[in-house]
């Protein structure tokens, strides 16, 4: 086994960028690895642990979550088309549709998250692609995967979902029907805040081969030391998501029953609007939510923001500690419209006892 080093349980780390050969021939047209720009043993233990965990013909690593999510839209993308990419998708990767995709002649047309078998009016013969999201960025609408594939495929277009929020556990996108499933491994995956990484999985080899063709033309690679802290994080991933997933949840009721709250934006929750979409095709939920505040004055939700001791300010999410942020100014919609009445906060619930984490919630509320 080329991934066991000497009796290791791990994989080694090569820090290569060239391989050395004995016979001059080995050099060309085999069908070997004559660069380590492709990844070495812990790599490819990597790849093989997420197509373990959410099935597929194999994965692409990328340097991050982001480069993950236009790797896929590159893959998908035809001169002179058109791809479909939901509202609610993250902001990043609106932004590259807007400008680069938008720069080489590919048209985006956003639409709304909640389409569902809509969506086969809006496929045509440019269609290049569909891009997925659910739950949604910041909002958390799940979409109706099965339905929105099964126009897709009907239309021979293939579709891509970013299932970041589900770490690839919850949710199973190749046993729905897409093509391509995107990984911001940087969250649950390297779980503790301290690297960025991303992958690309795909359902069958045909697609396997084009993601790993425009991986190669771009000249992505995934670095060894990030790859094994990746992999690491990956042997607790489990018994994390069990734990945030629980305390996630009991925040999420908590929250519901506060007057300061308007509304909990938790799929799990029987009051949230797709929730008998979430429970049909999800198996579970991570620690990742939104609630909107009553409406309040900026001063006062700054306020509360900054007597949170135990959830910290910041962007990313799925690491080890808990994060709060506000979000409104991150909500970006053209297809639909968003208008919340207050502020929406999104809550990544890390490993703190949820006793403690309640307890922080309690005190910076109590200042609205
Ligand atoms: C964070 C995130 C990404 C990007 O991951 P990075 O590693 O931070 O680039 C992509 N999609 C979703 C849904 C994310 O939350």
């Amino acid at each position: 086994d080329r991934t066991r080093a000497e009796g290791a349980v791990n994989p080694a780390v090569h820090h290569a960028s060239t391989l050395l050969f004995d016979e001059p021939d080995d050099l060309y047209g085999k069908p070997i690895k004559t660069y380590a720009l492709e990844g070495m043993a812990v790599q490819e233990a990597l790849r093989d642990a997420l197509t373990a965990i959410e099935g597929g013909a194999g994965a692409t690593l990328t340097p991050s979550g982001l480069a993950a999510c236009t790797l896929a839209l590159l893959t998908m993308a035809k001169d002179g088309g058109e791809v479909l990419v939901t509202d609610s998708v993250y902001g990043p990767t609106r932004r590259f549709c807007d400008t680069m995709l938008k720069r080489l002649g590919v048209r985006t047309r956003y639409f709304d998250p909640r389409i569902g078998a809509g969506i086969a009016a809006l496929l045509s013969e440019d269609s290049a692609g569909v891009f997925l999201e659910s739950p949604g960025s910041c909002t958390f609408e799940i979409q109706d995967v099965p339905a929105i594939a099964a126009a897709a495929r009907a239309r021979n277009v293939p579709v891509a979902i970013d299932n970041t929020w589900s770490a690839g556990v919850f949710f199973k996108p190749f046993e729905h029907g897409a093509d391509l499933s995107v990984q911001a491994l940087t969250k649950y995956q390297a779980g503790h805040s301290d690297a960025f990484m991303g992958a690309v999985l795909a359902a069958d080899p045909a697609w396997n081969a084009r993601v790993r063709a425009a991986y190669k033309q771009l000249g992505l690679g995934a670095a060894p030391d990030d790859a094994y802290l990746v992999l690491r994080g990956l042997r607790t991933m489990g018994v994390r998501l069990e734990r945030q997933s629980a305390s996630a949840l009991a925040i999420a009721h908590w929250l519901a029953a506060r007057p300061q709250v308007a509304r909990v934006m938790h799929p799990a929750l029987e009051s949230c609007p797709d929730h008998a979409i979430w429970k049909r095709d999800f198996s579970g939920a991570s620690g990742l939510f939104a609630f909107e505040l009553t409406p309040q004055p900026q001063m006062r939700i700054r306020q509360m923001l900054q007597s949170l001791s135990l959830f910290g300010m910041g962007f990313s999410w799925g690491g080890y500690e808990s994060l709060a942020a506000p979000m409104n100014k991150n909500i970006m919609r053209t297809a639909t419209s968003w208008a919340p009445q207050g502020e929406v906060i999104r809550l990544s619930v890390g490993l703190e006892h949820v006793d403690d984490l309640l307890a922080d919630l309690e005190r910076a509320l109590s200042v609205l």
